[in-house]
């Protein structure tokens, strides 16, 4: 496995992968590898001949009193895992090689990224926007795998690569969760093991909307109270957002059909803010 280091190199090694007629599939990740991040390598060395993972944790998506800082890291341990699965590059380029002292373009996207996480992480999906939009350039990747855990950053990059006509494809893989239902997150080792019991709010939350929509009890408002109060019943639990949209433009859903996906965001003791979603309605309901 090829560990690229700066740009240039990068650059380089797609264009060989083109001269020798391989497509490439990319992974964006910001490292510190669980099952997550392993079955969207999977998923792109099925579909591409070259996988590249983009190992980055990238500055600009971060707000000035988040955990940039504290973000777990473990290069080694990230590239014997990669190594195992068959990936042929990581690309693990350093802050300043991606931010120049003169760096000054930043793709801005519109109201999609103003709602749910983009309200109360301002600037965030931008940050995301333009270091994809980099990581696109540099490694002319055919395809991007991206996990369904963060849906609405799907949704955005879906937006962009329509919008900017971008020649790529993206792939959005299911939610990979612990045996108890926890959706895996790099983050989820700030939790203590108190915090890890709280954490499953989130996954008894989705369940009980899927049960209650499964057993014909559609109403959203209702549906969004008993949850909130759900959840606050957990010790040390505060609210980002509760909400139930339509998973093509994530806007407010009306009403519980096949489109209908809850999102959701909640604050551990004030200090981890975990998110996780699902559809509401399992296929065989929605049909
Ligand atoms: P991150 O390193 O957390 O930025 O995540 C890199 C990629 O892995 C993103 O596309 C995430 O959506 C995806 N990902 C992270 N956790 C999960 C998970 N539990 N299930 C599926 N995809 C995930």
């Amino acid at each position: 496995m090829r560990i690229i280091n700066t740009p240039g190199e990068m650059e380089t090694w797609a264009k060989d992968q083109a001269l020798s007629a391989k497509t490439i599939g990319l992974v964006p990740t910001m490292g510190f590898f669980h099952e997550g991040h392993l079955q969207l390598m999977r998923n792109a060395l099925r579909m591409a001949d070259s996988v590249v993972v983009s190992l980055f944790v990238n500055p600009m998506q971060f707000g000035p009193q988040e955990d940039f800082e504290a973000y777990p890291r473990d290069f080694e341990r990230d590239c014997r895992l990669a190594e195992n699965e068959g990936v042929a590059a990581i690309f693990a380029p350093e802050g300043t090689a991606m931010y120049p002292e003169d760096f000054q373009t930043t793709v801005s996207m519109g109201k999609l990224a103003g709602r749910l996480c983009g309200a109360s992480r301002p600037g965030h999906f931008d940050g995301v926007a333009t270091v994809l939009t980099k990581l696109f350039n540099l490694t002319r990747a055919d395809l991007a795998v991206f996990g369904e855990k963060d849906f609405q950053q799907l949704a955005v990059i879906r937006r962009m690569a329509v919008d900017l006509n971008m020649p790529i494809r993206i792939i959005g893989h299911p939610v990979v969760r612990e045996s108890d239902g926890l959706a895996m997150s790099s983050r989820n080792t700030y939790l203590d093991e108190q915090e890890r019991r709280t954490a499953l709010c989130l996954y008894e939350s989705l369940m009980f909307a899927r049960e209650e929509a499964a057993a014909g009890n559609p109403d959203i408002e209702e549906l969004t109270e008993n949850i909130r109060r759900q959840i606050l019943s957990y010790p040390g639990t505060g609210i980002d957002y509760i909400s139930f949209v339509d998973d093509r433009r994530l806007e407010p859903a009306e009403q519980i059909d096949a489109h209908t996906r809850l999102l959701l965001a909640v604050w551990i003791n004030n200090k981890v803010r975990l998110i996780d979603n699902c559809q509401v309605l399992a296929q065989e309901d929605a049909a």
